[in-house]
């Protein structure tokens, strides 16, 4: 399956996208944790990109689009794939699907997560993120066993530097702006499936299944 994993930042994309792609057995591609492995092996991509990710602003379409249809070429993206995070304008959306017409491909659904925004401002400020293997949790809502450490391999857990109010703020405004087009956008193409993202994580793995007629119980 060829899947997009829309919603603000906060809505619990990569959350829910851990569980997909293990239930489907296709790739998780987070533009947002390619571009801070970039960044944190100081590689030219992570210099160009390093300040809009600090700024809470969108790296420029031409890096972004390069970035993942480099990625969607490797063989493991043939069966299928999940984008988190991608696309996040409409000039990304268009040429996703103008990369996959060219091979005689399409999506085969967009799962859009809404959540209310006064939650996402909660969400993002007591996320903990593992930087050794990108397990996410919350302090209240996804709490590790031992506070502070990583359940999957016992890395430090860190707060993401644009996990601050001021930049979250920033995010969300930019969310508002540049990517909710894309909601009408998948709409008009029959492939949005909205699922409510207010409700706890495994309830939102079971509609999201249910979205695309599996059985996740
Ligand atoms: P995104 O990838 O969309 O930015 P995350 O998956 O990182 O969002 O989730 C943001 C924060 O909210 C994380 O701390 C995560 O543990 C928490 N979270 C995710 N889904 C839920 C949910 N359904 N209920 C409560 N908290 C959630
Ligand atoms: P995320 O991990 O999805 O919250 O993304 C973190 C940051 O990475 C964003 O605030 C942007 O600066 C950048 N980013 C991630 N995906 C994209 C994208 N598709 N287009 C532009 N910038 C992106």
């Amino acid at each position: 399956m060829r899947l997009v994993l829309l919603g603000p930042p906060g809505a619990g994309k990569g959350t829910q996208a851990a569980a997909i792609s293990q239930r489907l057995a296709i790739p998780h591609i987070s533009t947002g944790d390619m571009f801070r492995a970039a960044i944190r092996e100081g590689t030219p991509l992570g210099r160009r990109a390093e300040a809009y990710l600090k700024e809470g602003g969108l790296v420029p379409d031409e890096v972004t689009v390069g970035l993942v249809q480099e990625r969607l070429e490797q063989p493991d993206c043939r069966a299928g794939f999940l984008l988190d995070g991608f696309p996040r304008t409409v000039a990304q959306a268009e040429a996703l699907d103008a990369w996959l017409a060219g091979r005689g491909e399409k999506l085969d659904a967009v799962i859009d997560i809404e959540v209310p925004r006064d939650d996402l401002l909660e969400r993002l400020t007591g996320r903990r993120v593992c930087p050794r293997c990108g397990a996410t949790y919350h302090v209240r809502y996804n709490p590790p066993a031992a506070a502070g450490k990583c359940d999957a391999c016992g890395g430090e857990l860190i707060q993401r530097a644009d996990d601050t109010e001021e930049t979250v703020s920033k995010r969300l405004d930019v969310y508002t702006r540049q990517t909710s087009p894309l909601i009408a956008y998948y709409r008009q193409r029959g492939l949005l499936r909205e699922i409510d993202g207010s409700q706890a994580i495994p309830a939102v793995t079971l509609a999201v299944g249910q979205a695309l007629g599996r059985d996740w119980q």
